[in-house]
Formats: C-alpha cells, sequence, structure tokens
C-alpha cells in the first residue's frame, strides 16, 4: 500500500549509478508504506529522462524477422505441432528499416541485433542485412544464430555488412547436442564459426543455456573454448518462456523446460561459476567498456585466456534496473521486456492503419518507442507468457 502524499522534497541529492553510469538527480523520495507497519523509503527519480524506463536508455533494438526455426531446441520450443505465423504478419524489410531509421533518427538508437526464431531461415536474410547496414542509421548490427546455416552464409553476410555474431551452443558433445537441439549437427556449427571468423567477423560470442543433468558438466568445457580464441563464451541461466515443456526424460535423468519449474533443470550463475574455478582458477573481472556490444552478461577471464566468459543471469540476479533494450516482435509488435511487460503494436501505423496515419510514420513510431519503453516491469515477472522463439532472446 502505497501512502501517495507522504512524498518528502529534499535538497538536490546527486546519486552516481556505477554499474549503468546514469546519475539519478533526486528531490522527491516517496514514502512507501507497507502493512506490518515499518515504512521503506523508494527512491523515486524525478526526471522520467533518467532509468531503464525512459527512451534514453535504450541502446539497442532486437529485431526478430522470422518465428520459424530448423532446431526445436527442448527448453525454447515444442518438438513439433508449432503454428507458424502467416507470411503476410511478418514485418517486410521495408518496414523493419523503417523502424531501424526512426530508433536511430529521432532516439539515437544505433544498434540493432537480428534474431528470431532463426534469422538465418528467413528469405534474404543477407539483402536485410545489406539495406540495414547502407542506411545510415546503424553503428552496429550483429545476428544471434543457431549457427547451422553458418557456413555457407557467414562469408555474404559479412560482406553485406554484418558486424558481429553470437552463435548459440549448448554442448560440445555431438549426441548431446542433436538431443538438446532435437535435429541440429554440431561438425556443421563448428564449421560455421570458422567460417565466421575466416570471413573477418572477429567479435563473435557463444550463448550456452546450462541445464541440470543435461549439460552443467561441461561448463568448464566451453570455458576452455577461451583459452587460445577471442571469442565471449557466455553462460545463460535458463528461463521458463512459453509452453515449450518437454517430457521429463527427454534429454537427460531430469528433462527440459517444463522441469524447471519444478526447480530441477534451473542452474545460477554462482554454482556454474564455482564449477568452472574448481577446475581452472578464479575468474579475474574484465572492464565491461571494453566488451564489444552492451548487452546485459557480467564479464570474466580465466587466468590467462585470450577470450573472455560471461554470465546473463536474469533469474538469479535480475538485471532490470540496467536494461537498455528494446524488442520487436516479427510481426511488429515493440515488447517491453523477454518476460511479461507490455507490448505496443506498431503493425497499424506501418501499414497506414493507425488513426494518425496522416502524421510522419517516423514520428509515430518514435512515440510508440517511448510509450513502450514506459511500459518495463519494475522487476521481471520470473515467468514468459511467450516462448522465447516468438521473442527473439
Ligand atoms: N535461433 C537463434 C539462436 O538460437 O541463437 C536466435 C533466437 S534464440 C530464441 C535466442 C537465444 O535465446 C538463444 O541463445 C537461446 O539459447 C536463448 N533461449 C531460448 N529459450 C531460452 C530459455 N527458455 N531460457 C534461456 N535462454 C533461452
Ligand atoms: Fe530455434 Fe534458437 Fe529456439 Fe533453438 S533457441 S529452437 S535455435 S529459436
Amino acid at each position: 500500500m502505497v501512502n501517495e502524499d507522504c512524498v518528502w522534497t529534499l535538497p538536490n541529492v546527486i546519486i552516481w549509478d556505477m554499474a549503468s553510469m546514469w546519475q539519478f538527480h533526486l528531490r522527491r523520495w516517496r514514502c512507501e508504506t507497507v502493512q506490518c507497519g515499518t515504512v521503506k523509503l523508494r527512491v523515486h527519480s524525478p526526471n522520467p529522462e533518467n532509468g531503464p524506463r525512459s527512451i534514453g536508455a535504450v541502446k539497442v533494438l532486437r529485431i526478430s524477422v522470422t518465428d520459424r526455426c530448423n532446431y526445436r531446441c527442448v527448453y525454447c520450443m515444442p518438438a513439433d505441432g508449432v503454428a507458424w505465423l502467416p507470411k503476410d504478419e511478418l514485418l517486410t524489410f521495408e518496414e523493419i528499416a523503417a523502424v531501424a531509421g526512426a530508433a536511430s533518427r529521432i532516439h539515437g538508437i544505433r544498434r540493432f541485433k537480428l534474431t528470431g526464431g532463426e534469422p538465418t531461415l528467413r528469405r534474404g536474410i543477407v539483402d536485410l542485412v545489406y539495406l540495414l547496414s547502407r542506411t545510415g542509421a546503424v553503428d552496429d548490427l550483429s545476428l544471434t544464430t543457431n549457427g547451422q546455416l553458418l557456413p555457407d552464409l557467414a562469408r555474404p553476410l559479412r560482406e553485406a555488412g554484418l558486424d558481429r555474431i553470437t552463435v548459440s551452443l549448448d554442448s560440445l558433445r555431438p549426441d548431446r547436442f542433436l538431443k538438446i537441439t532435437r535435429t541440429g549437427d554440431l561438425a556443421t556449427v563448428l564449421r560455421g564459426i570458422d567460417r565466421a571468423v575466416d570471413a573477418g567477423i572477429d567479435s563473435i560470442k557463444i550463448n550456452c543455456v546450462v541445464m541440470r543433468g543435461v549439460n552443467d558438466d561441461e561448463a568448464a568445457d566451453f570455458a576452455r573454448l577461451t583459452l587460445d580464441r577471442p571469442v565471449t563464451v557466455r553462460f545463460i541461466e535458463y528461463m521458463p518462456l512459453g509452453e515449450s515443456a518437454v517430457a521429463v526424460d527427454e534429454i537427460g535423468p531430469r528433462g527440459g523446460c517444463g522441469a524447471q519449474q519444478r526447480g530441477d533443470v534451473f542452474v545460477a550463475e554462482d554454482e556454474i561459476r564455482s564449477r568452472i574455478e574448481g577446475e581452472m582458477g578464479e575468474l579475474e573481472p574484465v572492464d565491461r567498456a571494453t566488451e564489444s556490444g552492451v548487452g546485459p552478461a557480467v564479464v570474466y577471464r580465466v587466468p590467462g585466456a585470450v577470450g573472455r566468459v560471461g554470465f546473463i543471469s536474469a533469474m538469479s540476479k535480475p538485471f532490470c534496473s540496467t536494461c537498455n533494450r528494446l524488442r520487436l516482435t516479427a510481426t511488429g509488435v515493440l515488447r517491453s521486456c523477454l518476460f511479461e511487460g507490455g507490448e505496443v503494436d506498431i503493425k497499424p501505423i506501418l501499414r497506414g492503419h493507425s488513426p494518425g496515419a496522416a502524421d510522419d510514420v517516423a514520428d509515430q513510431l518514435a512515440q510508440a518507442m517511448v510509450d513502450c519503453v514506459r511500459l518495463k516491469p519494475e522487476t521481471h515477472s520470473y515467468h514468459g507468457n511467450e516462448q522465447m522463439s516468438r521473442i527473439g532472446g
């Protein structure tokens, strides 16, 4: 129960949030009265331009280009029976470019990540990369992929203007890799990573979702990849999203997505980290500013390693207060949060069906971004209503 009347005005207080480097000018503190009678103070920034709910905090727009995928990762999709979105509901490349242009010109958001589903399955993905990289709206264009089509696509993507790539890779053992992805071929993905290096994509990240009884025994093996390669391996905590639960025994002693909700599969960052440190020595913190991209990972180095390891720990260490991204689904919905947050449908604006369609489309798109970012929850809901392949991670 919040007592809205109890607002104190104080002399100007300035707080630096060292994690985000935001400066909060505080003049008002709000008194929050809780039922037990204790009182706690909540910092209340008077300036709407500060904090993750301000458009000024957004540095990255993640753009999903398809909901389709050639894998069926156990933690992301059901094995079969997935209902794909009708193609005419997907944003066209011109519509995507219009959104990127508005984000860039009006809000200064100049970093874009293409994702999916599997973005390399979208017909003409190389053309989209070419289009976006030539708009003058983009400083950094990256793509998250399962890597299956990378052997053929790495060079064309690079030549079209792709700056960086993230490859999802959850096991270094071929059999296990196949079980987790249900269709993937590890050797092909590893070849794809080599091709990306050969093509001159010099910032490569590897995402690994850690699951107990499935691949948690490989944490140190993944960290070992960084010893002589300039890659960043990022360990991702499993997040329960959508309806992708699998049968308990499908991939290991405790199963996948559905099992997580019973607490079986989830492995927290601290445990992953101590597994790695137990084999490889204490991880050394790395200055975040030296890491490419502005992602949520906290980054370290194995002693003596060329590359880095990072942790994306949305469940055990939510980073909502420093969230710097917006998401655009393949059907043109801006999403404020990966879990359950507010959404703003911008397809009516793009397709000329919005009430103010006569106004400049770019201005309307830009306003929709402001409206969406205001819907970000204070802390995420720990459970998502939509499976990851529909949102893009
Ligand atoms: N298909 C591409 C890929 O796998 O990289 C891009 C889309 S995928 C949805 C983006 C990222 O989300 C991947 O790194 C994947 O491992 C991660 N992901 C999917 N479902 C997840 C879940 N339930 N918990 C944690 N990460 C998940
Ligand atoms: Fe496909 Fe990526 Fe989801 Fe795996 S994580 S099923 S590769 S969208």
